[in-house]
């Protein structure tokens, strides 16, 4: 029952929507015990600072930060994560008496999820496909992991560079960056486009299965549908691939550890991605 001393958290972004993330963080804190709330805050595009520092004011312990605040949210708080400055993206706010302090989870979801499938970044070459802010967070997950090659590939083939670029102020790895329309499979792949999600579900970001030639595992951020032309083709090329909501489950679980200072443990982040996740498929049927 919410109270006086219940704590507040939420999500801001536009639009919020269809955002499960208050579905994951009350399973979270359900299983937890902890006596808080989590709500979904739609943010217009020129608001993003008002809304942080109204925010900070009314004691808002917490706050996550989705499309399309992430970068704007770097410049509005009082400590960035170094993590988070490498990304040049933040999706994780928490409270501090000076103001917000700013992280990124993006590549803590992305690098989990690898973990949990069994897949070791170490000396591997990864091709990223696209270069948002959710390649960034990925490239640095294969950086951080210890890849020995990364290859963007992305359809404003300048964007893709320019990430190439700012990477390599931070890490050893060969880095290249290609357009989108070269894309070949690494070892591993992440598929970060927009190709292939809502209103654009039937488009594909690679067009024959020839692309995963020698590929050991792909996944994508991607989770309505649930599964995207990318993943149909994948299993059609005999690989393992899987969609963005064991990601996006990860994600929140390492955002509600940096909130309360307690790990969130397997079985929980386990039971949000079953529950919450049938629920996915479920509105994805209608
Ligand atoms: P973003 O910064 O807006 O980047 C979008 C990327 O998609 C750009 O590289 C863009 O290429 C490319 N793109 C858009 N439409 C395309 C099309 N029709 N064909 C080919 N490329 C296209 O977005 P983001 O934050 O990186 O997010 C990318 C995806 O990851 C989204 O689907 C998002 O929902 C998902 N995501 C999932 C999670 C998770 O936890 N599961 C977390 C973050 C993001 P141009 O540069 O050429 O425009």
């Amino acid at each position: 029952m919410i109270s006086g001393k219940t704590a507040v958290y939420g999500l801001i972004g536009n639009p919020v929507r269809h955002t499960v993330s208050p579905e994951i963080h009350a399973v979270f804190a359900g299983a937890l015990g902890d006596d808080l709330v989590y709500a979904a805050f739609p943010v217009a595009n020129d608001r993003v600072k008002e809304a942080i520092l109204g925010a900070h004011a009314l004691g808002i312990m917490g706050l996550n930060v989705t499309i399309p605040h992430k970068p704007a949210c770097a410049e509005f708080v009082s400590e960035l994560d170094p993590m988070a400055e490498k990304i040049a993206a933040v999706n994780t706010l928490k409270y501090a008496e000076a103001g917000y302090a700013g992280y990124n989870t993006d590549w803590i979801g992305i690098t989990e999820c690898l973990r949990s499938n069994g897949v070791s970044l170490s000396g591997k070459s990864v091709a990223v496909l696209g270069a948002g802010g959710s390649a960034n967070a990925a490239c640095v997950a294969a950086a951080e992991g210890g890849a020995s090659k990364i290859t963007i590939f992305n359809r404003t083939v300048e964007k893709a560079e320019y990430l190439a670029l700012r990477l390599k102020k931070y890490y050893n790895a060969q880095i290249e960056a290609a357009p989108l329309a070269e894309a070949r499979g690494s070892e591993i792949v992440y598929q970060a486009t927009d190709a292939g999600r809502g209103e654009n579900r039937a488009l594909c970001p690679v067009s024959s299965t020839e692309f995963f030639r020698g590929v050991e595992f792909a996944f994508e951020g991607i989770y309505t549908p649930w599964e995207t032309e990318f993943l149909k083709l994948a299993a059609k090329a005999g690989v393992k691939a899987v969609n963005g909501f064991e990601m996006l489950v990860r994600q929140a679980a390492a955002s509600y550890a940096i909130w309360t200072g307690r790990p969130v443990p397997e079985e929980v982040i386990s039971d949000a991605y079953e529950r919450v996740g049938a629920m996915v498929r479920e509105r994805d049927r209608r």
